[in-house]
Formats: structure tokens, sequence, C-alpha cells
């Protein structure tokens, strides 16, 4: 029996980790991706002679899909994980204390929850009133997980559980709104307890920082290196599905497949499928697009001692150091500044740099850059159904970071959909039988 034809449409990481799924097991891939470039949201190019990626990813610890699949691309090497969660964060320079100030929290080798508790006692940026906030605050996730609903703003859980300004301010905003992409006000309260019990509160090892050492495109172009077909720029236009074959347009080209995994953005995905409800697919249209920008900036002075760090109270919510002289500043729910020129937004984040980072002081910005993602993660309405992989017809699945897979849009969740995709394709079409015997494609 021929291999099937599958098509992926979508070239990042939820159709790279679906193409490789079904690759492994047998079958005729081909990739389309609208851009040039491989990866998506999680992409790099060439900005004046850097390769940068088009914003700083970080992945945890309890991120394992997505360690999986940079380790089944042959990427594995590519990957940095932290020991032990380690961070450290400081509070700017200003009135009444013009040095910057440095907090650290940093895991001992003790089970969850009670491996920070020691660095949290000392954590400079809150006082003892607002640690016990905090305490009681997690201790209530962990009793009582269902407090934090669906339909309700993780600002009003904060609020409801005695979580003051001080405390929102110095410990709940730096961690969450980069974790999630969203203000704690638009933030789903269910979605932050998810991330903070998964990262925080099970096993002592989940929260770890990791990322790539690598442009994240490399490891994107790694993955697609082992399917039948990549085919980019190239924008699918449309799709006709019946249980006996696809047929997607692209250009003036038509091209027959006998099934197809859908992973692009909800409103692609709308279009795609012109009726959502025809394909047993919930409504596209409640996702909120949340922007992430970076500001990336050269100097000339002393190497840092760290990898990243925190700045609270600053739209810089997160500085990496990505080799000597060169920081990136990563500003999460970016909407009100996205818009803004680069050389304002360049010298807005030095200042800030300065203000916070200690031993800059004799520093000499070289250059900066911007890059911007608009549409950076997409936040579901409250009520609205996230979409599973299957469809009503077995032979069409959708993927997507933002679909159901139980995670907020993020790497993780973006390759757990990719694979929910393949899974449910292999099994509506009795794929798994194409299995090869011994070793799969090579690792
Ligand atoms: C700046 C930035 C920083 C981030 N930081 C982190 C982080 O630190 N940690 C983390 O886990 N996540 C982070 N994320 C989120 C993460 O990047 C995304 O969740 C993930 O990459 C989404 O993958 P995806 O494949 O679901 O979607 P996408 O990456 O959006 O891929 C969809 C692809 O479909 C293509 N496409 C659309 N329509 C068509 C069509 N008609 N024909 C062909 N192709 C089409 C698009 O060009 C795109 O390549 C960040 C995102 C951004 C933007």
């Amino acid at each position: 029996m021929a291999a099937p034809r599958v098509a992926v449409v979508g070239g990042g990481l939820a159709g790279l980790a679906a193409a490789m799924e079904l690759k492994d097991a047998g079958c005729r891939v081909e990739l389309f991706e609208r851009s040039r470039l491989l990866g998506g949201r999680a992409s790099s190019f060439e900005m004046d002679g850097h390769v940068v990626d088009n914003g700083q990813h970080v992945y945890l610890a309890c991120c394992t899909e997505f360690v999986r699949f940079v380790e089944r691309a042959g990427m594995g090497d590519a990957l940095h994980l932290q020991d032990r969660f380690d961070v450290v964060a400081y509070r700017k320079g200003g009135p009444g204390h013009p040095e910057p100030v440095e907090g650290r929290l940093r895991a001992a080798n003790i089970p969850a929850p009670l491996h920070l508790l020691l660095s949290f006692a000392s954590y400079k940026h809150l006082s003892f009133a607002g640690k016990l906030q905090i305490a009681r605050a997690l201790a209530t996730l962990m009793l009582n997980p269902r407090s934090a609903r669906d339909e309700m703003s993780f600002d009003v859980w904060l609020k409801r559980h005695g979580q003051g300004r001080e405390t929102i301010r110095s410990f709940w905003e730096p961690f969450m709104v980069p974790a999630l992409n969203a203000p704690l006000d638009r933030m789903n309260a269910a979605e932050a307890a998810f991330v903070i019990s998964t990262a925080f509160l099970r096993d002592s090892h989940a929260a770890r920082f990791g990322y790539s050492t690598v442009p994240l495109a490399g490891i994107m172009e790694r993955a697609a290196s082992r399917l039948d077909a990549v085919h980019r720029p190239s924008v699918v236009n449309s799709m006709q599905a019946s249980p006996e074959g696809v047929v997607l347009r692209s250009g003036d080209e038509e091209l027959r497949f006998d099934a197809v995994v859908l992973a692009v953005p909800p409103r692609a995905l709308a279009r795609l499928l012109g009726d959502p409800a025809a394909f047993g697919v919930p409504p596209l249209e409640g996702y909120e697009p949340f922007a992430i920008m970076d500001v990336h900036l050269w100097f000339e002075g002393p190497q840092l001692p760290f990898d990243f760090a925190a700045i609270l109270e600053s739209p810089v919510q997160w500085v990496f150091q990505k080799g000597p002289g060169y920081l990136c500043c990563s500003l999460s729910a970016a909407d009100a500044l996205v818009a803004k020129p680069t050389g304002d937004m360049v010298a807005r984040a030095w200042e800030e740099i300065l203000r916070a980072l200690p031993g800059l002081a004799q520093a000499r910005l070289l250059r900066g850059a911007a890059t911007r993602v608009p549409e950076g993660t997409y936040l579901p309405a409250p009520g609205t159904v996230r979409p599973k992989a299957a469809t009503s017809l077995a032979n069409v699945t959708v993927a997507g970071a933002w679909t159901d897979t139980g995670w907020p849009d993020t790497m993780e969740s973006a390759v757990r959909s990719g694979t929910a995709a393949a899974n449910e394709l292999m099994k509506g079409l009795n794929i798994e039988r194409m299995r090869p015997e011994g070793p799969l494609a090579h690792v």
C-alpha cells in the first residue's frame, strides 16, 4: 500500500511537530508555509548583519514535549536548561534609593513547594506582609485550585485573595504577564493557576528556565529537512475536503492529498474551513491577539553577571544577555508600545537598563533595533471553546498553540497540538500500521 500523502499547512512549531510525527509514521509529508522562513512565531531572521530571533523564547523544564521535539529534530544540544530554578530580579533606582536593588529567587534541593521557601524569605523586593500574602495565595491554589475559574480574570482572583499592590507589582506582574503575555486583568484565572501549579507547586525542577543557544530557525530547518517537500513561500488560499481526499489551492496550483493538518492561527483557519461548524469546529472569532516586542541593544561595556534577569515595574520585563555586548529586552503584552518608533523604544529600553542594572554606568550604547509581533499570542475570550485536534472529517485535523491542549499559547502547547493532530489523523486513517519496523527516521 502506498504511503498516504499528507499536507501540513503552516510551518510553525505546531505544523512542524505534526509533520515530523506523520513522517515517522511512514506518511509522505509536504509542508506549506506562507513565509520564506520556518518557525512562524518562533523564528529568526537577519537584521543588520546579526541573526536574531523574532523575539526571545524561553521554555521551562516542565515543557517536556517541546524538548522532545527539539531532540527529535536532532538539535537537543542547542538547548540550555538551568540546573535549578534561579532568577535574579532588579528594582530600578529612583527617588529615595538611587541605587538599583537586586533580589534573587533560587530553588533549594528539597521537594516542592518548599524548594523556594528559603530564598523567598530573603527575597528583597517584598515586605514580610507581602510574602505572607503570596504564601497564602499559593496555599489556596494548592488546596483549592477551582477557586481560579475560567470566567474570572487573574487580577480579580488576586484581589479576592488578599494580594496588595506591592505584591502584585513586585511578584505577580513580572512573573505572570510574560508567562501568559497578557495584563493581569485580561488573563484567565484558571490558565494562570495552571501555570503556577505546573511550574512551582508540584515539582521542584519544573520551573527551571531553558532557552535555545542557536537561532530558533536553525531548529525549525532541521525538523523540516526530514520532510518530503517544503513549499515556501506558499500560501494555501483554500481547501476542499471530503472523506476521499483533500484539494488545496495555492496560487494557480491545485494539489491533491489524502489528508491535511491545518496548523494556522484562528483567523486563517476560519478562512480555510469556510464554515467551521460544518467541520464540527467551534466558532473561531473569540481570540484576542496580544503583541510582543523585543528591543535589541548592542553596547560597549562590561559583561553582566547573569544570563537573564527580571526588571520590576518596567516595560522591559526581562532582559537576556545573548552574548558579550548584546542584550535582548523582552516586552510582553506590549500592545501600547508596539507601534512606537524604533528610536524611541531603543532609547527607552536603554534608559530602563541603565537604571536597573548596576555595572553599566560607563557602558556606551552602540546600536539598537526592535522586533515586533503584533499577534504574539492568542488569548481566548472568556467562554470561548478552544478546538480539539479532530474535526468531523477523519482526514482533516487542526493544530496550533491556541487550540485545546490544556496549555496557554506557548511553544509547549504548539508541539502538543501538532502531535495530537498527527495522532488523530493516524487514528482516522489507520496509518499506524504503516510504521516501519526497527528504528524510525534518523534522530
Ligand atoms: C516574540 C514572541 C515571544 C514568545 N516567547 C515565548 C516564550 O518565551 N515561550 C513560549 O513557550 N512561547 C513563546 N511565544 C509563543 C510561541 O512562539 C507560540 O506559541 C508558538 O510558536 C506558536 O506556534 P504555532 O505553530 O501554533 O503558530 P505559528 O507560529 O503562528 O505558526 C502558524 C504558521 O502558519 C503560517 N500560515 C498561516 N496561514 C497560512 C496559509 N494560508 N498557508 C500557509 N501557511 C500559513 C504562518 O505563516 C505561520 O508560520 C512567543 C511568541 C512571540 C511572537
